[in-house]
């Protein structure tokens, strides 16, 4: 039987993974693995350092990846010519950027006489499966929600068994990549998603009541995990399957806000950069000065949102409660478009995901699929007290607060003392602010 090639790219797993079964079923496989510089260089230092992780560990699982590094159009037809592959398998990639090379890498490999197989993608279900009545893709997230539950999904795709491993000839050496100065990064790897999966699956009855309450810190912490596809979301929804409590449907749901966002991304690849809805790019806003370094560095003088920028910073990951305060704020307080904050999560986030991140940015900045009412704009204050309750959120991300009476509004002594910046803005000045230009597009 002919070798072929499994050319992984963000679906760092052995388990589930439909392509590497395809591939397994050619002959010996070769497990490939491209750092493609034009991924690798705005991936941003918690991401790389994560991505080097995980394929560590993937390394270990097959005993040798080849590494190799460079334009995937040239390594890839490089390595497949190497042992002599007549196929490439890949999950295909919905992305702009991942649609457009693979595109690219199937003709140089179609030249070579060898053929790029696509099996499954890193979702649920893929883009572009779903469509409205009206044969387009949905904007609007229940409709295109209560579409994907009916349409359902494949069972898990199971282990590979006794697979043929080809041992690299040549490999590029993983890069050392230390995390950024500061920051904690969560274990990477298949068996550290399984791990925290199973743990988190003891406890999902609790997800719909908790997930809003950044101070409990009990959502799943999947995300890096989704992002890395070091577990796919049906191995998960299986588990699901069986339990009839809210927080496990809650769960689905969130799974489905994932599947919705890749499919809007590629039915609108534009709105990676541009505005979903078109009215908004002609609203005024503000070019990013000492505010928008305040907000980055975490030191607006709003206690909640401060605490989600340190915690960025810290730890590569933000609640999602306040991830959509901070982007509300920089948006609606501080008149900064979107992308600037889009592109400041996307370098920090060791979760970072090009759909997730940009189409819930637009949905903050009232420009994207169902978005929030421009006219709701969150008060970072009460937010902090509905959500952090006792404090304990702000207290442990902005430690100079800990002691004070109350941390989501401390007094000008309290600030003075601890050294905590006076507020940058005004919220309701601002807030009249935001609306006042938001009439001018009506
Ligand atoms: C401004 C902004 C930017 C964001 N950027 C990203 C990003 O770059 N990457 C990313 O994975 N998520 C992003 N999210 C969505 C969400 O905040 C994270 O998925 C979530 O906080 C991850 O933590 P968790 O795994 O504990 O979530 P859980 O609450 O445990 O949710 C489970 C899973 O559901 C999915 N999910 C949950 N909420 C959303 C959502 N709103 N949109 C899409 N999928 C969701 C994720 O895959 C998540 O891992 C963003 C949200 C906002 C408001």
């Amino acid at each position: 039987m002919p070798p072929s090639v499994a050319w992984f790219r963000r679906d760092l797993r052995l388990s589930d993974n439909p392509a590497l079964l395809a591939a397994a079923a050619d002959g010996p496989v070769l497990p490939l693995f491209v750092l493609d510089p034009a991924l690798w260089r705005p991936a941003g230092p918690a991401r790389r350092c994560y991505l080097t992780a995980s394929l560590r560990s993937l390394d270990a699982a097959v005993g040798g990846l080849t590494l190799l590094e460079g334009d995937p159009v040239r390594r890839v037809v490089e390595a497949a010519r190497a042992v002599g592959a007549e196929r490439v398998h890949v999950a295909a990639d919905f992305g702009p950027h991942g649609a457009r090379r693979d595109a690219a890498v199937e003709r140089a490999l179609g030249e070579a006489g060898i053929a790029l197989v696509r099996t499954g993608s890193p979702y649920a279900v893929a883009p572009g499966r779903l469509r409205t009545g009206g044969g387009t893709a949905y904007q609007v997230f229940t409709p295109y929600h209560r579409a994907w539950a009916d349409h359902g999904w494949r069972a898990p795709a199971g282990d590979p068994a006794d697979v043929e491993w080809l041992r690299p000839d040549r490999s590029a050496a993983l890069p050392d990549v230390e995390p950024p100065a500061g920051m904690t990064l969560p274990e990477a790897g298949e068996e550290a998603a399984h791990a925290r999966w199973q743990e988190f699956l003891d406890r999902v009855a609790d997800y719909d009541d908790e997930r809003d309450r950044p101070d409990l810190d009990t959502t799943s912490r999947m995300s890096v995990h989704l992002k890395w596809g070091e577990i796919h979301p049906r191995t998960m929804l299986a588990d699901l399957a069986p339990l009839r409590s809210a927080g496990a449907a809650a769960y689905r749901r969130e799974l489905a806000w994932r599947d919705f966002f890749a499919d809007v991304l590629h039915a609108r690849p534009e709105t990676a950069r541009a505005y979903l809805r078109p009215a908004f790019a002609g609203m005024r806003y503000d070019e990013p000065g000492a505010a928008y370094d305040a907000w980055r560095a975490g030191r607006t003088g709003f206690p909640v949102v401060d605490a989600g920028m340190r915690q960025l910073r810290a730890t590569g990951w933000m609640h999602n409660r306040v991830r959509m305060v901070v982007a509300s704020f920089l948006v609606k307080d501080l008149h900064v478009e979107w992308q600037h904050g889009a592109r400041h999560f996307l370098h920090w986030l060791v979760d970072g995901d090009l759909a997730s991140n940009q189409q819930n940015w637009q949905w903050a900045a009232g420009s994207g699929a169902e978005a929030a009412p421009y006219f709701r704009v969150f008060n970072p204050t009460s937010q902090g007290r509905k959500f952090d309750p006792d404090g304990t959120y702000v207290r442990r991300w902005v430690p100079e607060l800990a002691e004070v009476t109350d941390p989501h509004d401390p007094s000008p002594d309290d600030r003075e003392r601890s050294g905590y910046p006076a507020p940058v803005v005004d919220h309701a000045a601002e807030r009249r602010e935001a609306l006042a230009r938001w009439e001018e597009i009506r």
